[in-house]
């Protein structure tokens, strides 16, 4: 198992730490190697995702990403800025399927902001289609309007755009874990409005026909951005576009009470992932021993289960962090009363413990 090991920047650093030494503590044949990325290679080597770092990541099986970021480098030019290496790997690597489950733990029910009878027991997984949509559509720019009543002033325009292709595969992706799950799919879209959208849907219910024992629906993206909150456990699965994706699934992070708490992987064809939590580098708590490492140890977790079929060592990763948090133990993003307050090292030392 050769794995790449990209820190980053910020709590990146800590909580990379964690999810190591548990890695390192299944006793599994594996390879760590780690390589700057973000600002931090920013520093050293004069790029976010140097020649060395994307060599060391295209050889890998898997990559463990912490988050890249910092104000310091918010007045970089747009190529040179840390963020541009969670995209360059997405490319490069092929990285279409974002899969993010939100999954509220028994003990963690009181820490989402909706009320627990709407959260508790909830286990859904949100599948964000990561390399196309208007995010990388072309033309994009900034112009000048040539008609309508602002002519002559700046105008700026993107372009939403998916194949067939893309749709289809982001599709079967999704109705094969729907498979092992709940068995149901709710493909989200806006096709009562854009003709990328129209597509995406016919596609959708052309893929469905291919699972008769998924249950499939579809649904407006604002309808269910709604019904996300209204009642979250009416899903079980959603694929949608990228754009769309990136907006419900941090809604989704706050059904489970912590950003700190949610792992993520995105995957290519072949087995290979990059696997990260959901949250940035968090620079007003870098550096404190403060940031809570779950979301990386479970991103572990995952890492076994999607690229190496590891099920069994995966589910040890995530009875640990269920068996630390039944202990009563909490980083201060998911502290209540009556619980106790640790920090990053300490929890880490807890999950080590408990595996
Ligand atoms: P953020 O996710 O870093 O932080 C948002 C809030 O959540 C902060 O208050 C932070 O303290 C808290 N938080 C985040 N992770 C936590 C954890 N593990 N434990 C406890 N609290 C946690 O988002 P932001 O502040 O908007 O962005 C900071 C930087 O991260 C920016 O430069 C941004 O571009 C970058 N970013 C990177 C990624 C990535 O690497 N994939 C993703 C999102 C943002």
């Amino acid at each position: 198992m050769k794995i790449a090991v990209l820190p980053g920047d910020g709590i990146g650093t800590e909580i990379t730490v964690q999810a190591v030494r548990v890695l390192k503590a299944l006793g599994l044949p594996m390879e760590l190697e780690e390589a700057p990325v973000g600002g931090a290679a920013y520093d050293q080597l004069g790029h976010p995702l140097p020649e060395s770092t994307l060599k060391l990541a295209k050889d890998a099986d898997a990559i463990l990403f912490g988050a890249v970021g910092g104000w310091q480098y918010d007045k970089l030019e747009r190529s040179l800025r840390p963020e541009q290496a969670v995209l360059g790997l997405r490319k490069h690597l092929g990285l279409f399927a974002n899969l993010r489950p939100s999954i509220v733990y028994p003990e963690l029910v009181n820490a989402s902001t909706l009320k627990p009878e709407v959260v508790s027991g909830l286990d859904i997984l949100i599948l964000r289609e990561l390399t196309g949509d208007i995010y990388f559509g072309q033309p994009r720019g900034i112009r000048v309007a040539t008609e309508g009543p602002f002519a002559g002033q700046r105008e700026g325009f993107d372009t939403m755009r998916y194949t067939e292709g893309e749709i289809r595969r982001i599709m079967h992706v999704g109705f094969a874990a729907a498979r092992k799950r709940g068995k149901k799919l709710c493909s989200v879209d806006k096709a009562n409005v854009l003709e990328t959208m129209q597509l995406w849907k016919e596609v959708a219910a052309e893929v469905a026909k291919e699972y008769p024992d998924v249950e499939y629906s579809s649904m407006y993206i604002d309808n269910a951005a709604m019904q996300l909150v209204r009642n979250p456990k009416q899903f079980d699965v959603i694929v949608t576009g990228n754009m769309f994706g990136d907006i419900l699934s941090d809604e989704a992070s706050m059904l489970t009470g912590s950003i700190g708490m949610q792992p993520s992987a995105s995957l290519n064809d072949s087995k290979k992932g990059l696997y990260e939590p959901i949250h940035g580098s968090a620079p007003d708590i870098a550096g404190k021993d403060l940031a809570n490492p779950l979301g990386t140890i479970l991103s572990a977790a995952m890492l076994l289960r999607y690229s190496f079929d590891a099920e069994e060592a995966a589910v040890k990763i995530e009875s640990a962090v269920r068996k630390v948090l039944k202990d009563g133990l909490r980083t201060g993003d998911i502290y209540e009363t009556g619980t106790t307050k640790v920090g990053t090292k300490q929890m880490g030392d807890a999950v080590l413990k408990a595996l």
